[in-house]
C-alpha cells in the first residue's frame, strides 16, 4: 500500500464489553487520534457499566450490537422486537442513546429494517472484514484486510467473544488495534505518504 490509512478507516469492535479485552483495546486506542465505535451486546453492557464509561470518555461511540446474540432469521419478527426495545433501555440507563445499529452476524430479516426505523436506527454492516473472531493472527489480519482499505471504511473487530467466536481470547485483536494506532500516531492522524502496518508489517 502506497501510502497509510489507519487515521480514516473506522474501526469498529462488536461483541463486547469485556472485562479483560475491552480495556485493553481502550488502552491500545489512547494515545492515537482513532475514535473508534463499539456495538454493544447491552446485557454484558449492563454488567460492566464502568466499561462503557470508559468508551464514551476515551471520545469512542457506543452504538447498539444487540440484547442476546440471536441472529435475526431463526426467530420471529416480536423476540427481535422485544430484544431491541430491551437492550435500548438497558443502554439508556447507561446514557447511551445508539443511533447505528450492527445486527448479530449482519443477518437480516425481511422486517429488520423495519424494526431498526421504528427506532431511528441506521443499520450499519463493515466494509472490511478482519476475521479475528476465527483466531486468525495479527500478520493474517494485515495481510487479509490491506488490500481492501479505503478511507472512510468499517473495519470489523471484536473486543469480546460472540457465540461465533472459534477463538479463546482477543489478543490479536488488541495486537492489531496497537498497530493500527501506532500507525495513525505516525501518519499525525491523517492519511500520509509512505508505507506503514498495511504495507504487510513485520509481527
Ligand atoms: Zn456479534
Amino acid at each position: 500500500m502506497a501510502r497509510s490509512l489507519a487515521g480514516s478507516v473506522e474501526l469498529t469492535f462488536d461483541d463486547g464489553p469485556d472485562p479483560v479485552w475491552t480495556p485493553a483495546i481502550l488502552a491500545a486506542l489512547s494515545g492515537s487520534c482513532l475514535h473508534a465505535t463499539f456495538f454493544v451486546i447491552a446485557r454484558r453492557a449492563a454488567a460492566h457499566p464502568l466499561l462503557i464509561a470508559a468508551m464514551r470518555s476515551g471520545g469512542h461511540a457506543v452504538e447498539l450490537h444487540c440484547h442476546e446474540h440471536v441472529r435475526h432469521t431463526d426467530v420471529t419478527r416480536s423476540v427481535i422486537e422485544e430484544d431491541t426495545r430491551r437492550a435500548l433501555d438497558t443502554l439508556e440507563a447507561l446514557g447511551v442513546r445508539p443511533r447505528r445499529w450492527r445486527i448479530p452476524w449482519g443477518v437480516h430479516a425481511p422486517w429488520t429494517h423495519e424494526i431498526a426505523t421504528a427506532h431511528h436506527l441506521e443499520l450499519c454492516g463493515w466494509d472490511v472484514d478482519s476475521h479475528d473472531w476465527r483466531g486468525d493472527r495479527v500478520a493474517q489480519m494485515l495481510a487479509a484486510v490491506g488490500p481492501d482499505l479505503h478511507e472512510g471504511a468499517r473495519v470489523l473487530l471484536h473486543d469480546g467473544l460472540g457465540p461465533g467466536a472459534l477463538r479463546r481470547g482477543c489478543e490479536e485483536t488488541v495486537r492489531f488495534t496497537q498497530m493500527i494506532a501506532a500507525e495513525a500516531v505516525a501518519a499525525g492522524g491523517a492519511p500520509a505518504s509512505g508505507h506503514g502496518a498495511w504495507g504487510g508489517a513485520e509481527v
